[in-house]
C-alpha cells in the first residue's frame, strides 16, 4: 500500500457527489471492506479529533451500487501497513504517512481497482451534521463571550473576538450528531489555576445560580447571529484530507476563524433557530452545552 497518495477531498466546499478511480480495496479486521479512491466527497470520522460522524451514502463501481456503511480515516506508515482509525499511532497529517479516506462496504466489491467509482453522500444526513457543526463553533464563541467576566486573569489564550477562550481551555469532548452538538467542559483545578472562577464573587453569583442567565445570554447572541444570516466559508489551503483548513464566519461582531476539518453551512440563514441548553454536573465539575440547530 506504500504508493497510495493522500486522498483529495471535496467535502470542505460542500460537495456531496463525485467520481474517481478506485486505487485499492482492503479487507478490514471485522470482515468488511475499505475502498480507497483518489478523490472523494465523503467526510470520514477523524481519528485524532472524532467530533463529526462519518458521511454515509453509496459507491457505484462496475455497474454495482454498494452502500457506504461507514467512512473512517486510514493511514499507511513507513512500513507499508494500512492502519485504521484509533489504531493509527501518529497525529493527523504526519508527513511520513499517507492519509486515506476509507469507504467501508459490508462485502467484497470484487476486482474493481482502476475502475471509476461514482460516489454519492446521503445529502440530508450531511446537511444535518453540517448544521450541528456550525452550531458547535458558534456556541464556542457565544459561550466564551458570556463567561468572559468570570476570568480573574488573562489565561493567555483568546478567541477571534478577544474573549478568553474558555471553549478550547476547558474542552473535554465535542460530539455532533444529526440533532445537536454536545460539548462537555471540565471545570477542574487546572482551569481555576488559569484564572476561571465558577464560585460566587462580589460581582457574580456561583455558576450554578447563574446558569439560567448565562443560557439566556448565549441564546440571545446565537439568535442575533442567525438573524444576520452571516456567511460561512472554509479556507482550504490544499485538496488533501490533511490540509489545515479553517472555518470562517463573518459575524456582526467581526470575522471569526476556527481550525476545523469538518463540514458546515454556507450561511447562517439556512437556520431558523439555534439554541443551546447549559447544564452543570451534580458535583459541579463539568459544564455541558447541547446546541440544537433548527433548519429554515
Ligand atoms: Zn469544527
Amino acid at each position: 500500500m506504500t504508493t497510495l497518495p493522500t486522498t483529495h477531498v471535496s467535502f470542505p466546499a460542500g460537495a456531496v457527489s463525485g467520481e474517481s478511480p478506485v486505487l485499492a480495496v482492503h479487507p478490514l479486521a471485522d470482515g468488511r471492506y475499505a475502498v480507497v479512491t483518489g478523490a472523494t466527497p465523503f467526510h470520514p470520522l477523524d481519528h485524532t479529533w472524532p467530533d463529526q460522524p462519518a458521511d454515509l451514502g453509496t459507491l457505484t463501481v462496475g455497474g454495482t451500487t454498494h452502500a457506504v456503511v461507514d467512512c473512517v480515516t486510514g493511514a499507511v506508515g513507513p512500513d507499508g501497513a494500512l492502519l485504521v482509525g484509533a489504531d493509527i499511532p501518529v497525529r493527523r497529517g504526519d508527513e511520513e504517512w499517507s492519509w486515506l479516506v476509507l469507504h467501508v462496504l459490508a462485502g467484497d466489491p470484487g476486482d474493481v481497482v482502476g475502475a471509476a467509482a461514482a460516489m454519492a453522500v446521503d445529502a440530508e444526513r450531511r446537511a444535518l451534521l453540517s448544521a450541528a457543526h456550525s452550531g458547535c463553533h458558534l456556541l464556542a464563541l457565544a459561550l466564551n463571550a458570556a463567561l468572559a467576566p468570570r476570568w480573574r486573569k488573562d489565561p493567555g489564550r483568546s478567541d477571534a473576538f478577544g474573549s478568553p477562550d474558555f471553549d478550547s481551555l476547558a474542552m473535554a469532548s465535542s460530539v455532533m450528531d444529526t440533532e445537536a452538538s454536545t460539548d462537555t467542559y471540565r471545570l477542574g483545578k487546572s482551569l481555576r489555576k488559569k484564572g476561571f472562577t465558577a464560585e460566587a464573587t462580589e460581582e457574580y453569583p456561583a455558576l450554578t445560580d447563574a446558569l439560567p442567565a448565562l443560557t439566556e445570554a448565549v441564546n440571545t447572541r446565537l439568535a442575533a447571529w442567525v438573524a444576520a444570516d452571516a456567511p460561512v466559508r472554509i479556507e482550504v489551503p490544499g485538496p488533501e484530507l490533511t490540509a489545515r483548513r479553517q472555518w470562517h464566519c463573518e459575524l456582526p461582531d467581526g470575522s471569526a476563524a476556527i481550525a476545523c476539518g469538518g463540514t458546515h453551512l454556507h450561511h447562517l440563514g439556512e437556520l431558523a433557530e439555534l439554541r443551546t441548553e447549559l447544564t452543570l454536573s451534580e458535583d459541579g465539575s463539568e459544564l455541558v452545552a447541547v446546541t440544537r440547530p433548527k433548519r429554515a
